[in-house]
């Protein structure tokens, strides 16, 4: 695709879900792929998979300087970064009576810090050269909360602002778009402890869900538009999500 081809497209969270489908989407229209998240094995073999035009960093985004090295990577093998897509996000549910303050902390750590320390680390890079593209995944739950959603709801609600507040600051040159999904398929809420929750949901992989590509041609669709083009907000729910 014209727009894509050989833009070099930095993506974390790209070890499973939306982030990895969304990588291997992007490659095969011609972008130069790097991607980011924990899991070394997995990265190498989605990486292997799409051949010269990708590599990985291992990155832990609740580290600034993980960030920090991960444009610095992306730099040095391809020469530029002209998208960066914080993408990286945890979802460990629980109601406030719970007390589950640990998960609270680890998701304010990756789902706002993540995305804050991406921006920090490539905002300097695309100012200097005048022009590229910030995106992050917030959710539906950024718009609208319910129980036992209130902190995941509250980091998501928080990258909705951070980048609109980023679009006005820099909307001469650098174009920011923020992604809000519904129900998806991937490993989102593997981690999920919470006994209430548990019993509230049964097993989220039974919900009804769109298939990551839903979410994957959107950020294709905000990419592959002309220069004077920025999309902003999408929002892409299953049939039936209320
Ligand atoms: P997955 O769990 O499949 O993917 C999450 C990704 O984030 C993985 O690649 C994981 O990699 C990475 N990640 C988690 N913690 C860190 C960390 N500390 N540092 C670096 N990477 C990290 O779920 P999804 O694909 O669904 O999630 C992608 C985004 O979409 C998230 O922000 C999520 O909140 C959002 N979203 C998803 C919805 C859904 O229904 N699936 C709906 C709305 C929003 P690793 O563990 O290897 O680090």
């Amino acid at each position: 695709m014209e727009n894509i081809k050989n833009k070099v497209i930095v993506i974390t969270g790209a070890s499973s879900g939306i982030g990895a489908v969304a990588a291997q989407k992007l490659a095969a229209l011609g972008a130069k792929v790097v991607l980011a998240a924990r899991r070394e094995d997995q990265l190498k073999a989605i990486v292997t998979e799409i051949g010269d035009n990708a590599i990985y960093v291992p990155t832990d985004v609740s580290k600034r300087t993980d960030l920090d090295n991960l444009i610095r990577q992306a730099i040095n093998k391809f020469g530029h970064v002209d998208v960066l897509w914080n993408n990286a996000g945890i979802m460990p549910l629980s109601f406030f009576e719970e007390g589950l303050a640990d998960e609270w902390d680890r998701m304010i750590d990756i789902n706002i810090k993540g995305v804050l320390y991406g921006i920090n680390a490539v905002l300097p890079h695309m100012l200097q050269r005048g022009q590229g593209h910030i995106l992050a995944t917030s959710s539906v739950a950024g718009i609208k909360t319910s129980a036992g959603m209130g902190v995941y709801s509250g980091t998501k609600f928080a990258v909705k602002a951070i980048m609109e507040a980023l679009r006005e600051e820099v909307t001469q040159t650098i174009k920011v778009t923020t992604i809000f999904p519904g129900a998806t398929q991937s490993e989102l809420g593997h981690d999920i402890t919470s006994p209430k929750i548990r019993a509230l949901y049964g097993d989220l992989k039974n919900m009804p869900k769109m298939d990551e590509d839903a979410i994957a041609d959107a950020v294709i669709y905000a990419i592959s538009q002309p220069g004077n083009v920025s999309v902003n907000e999408l929002v892409i729910r299953p049939l039936g999500q209320t």
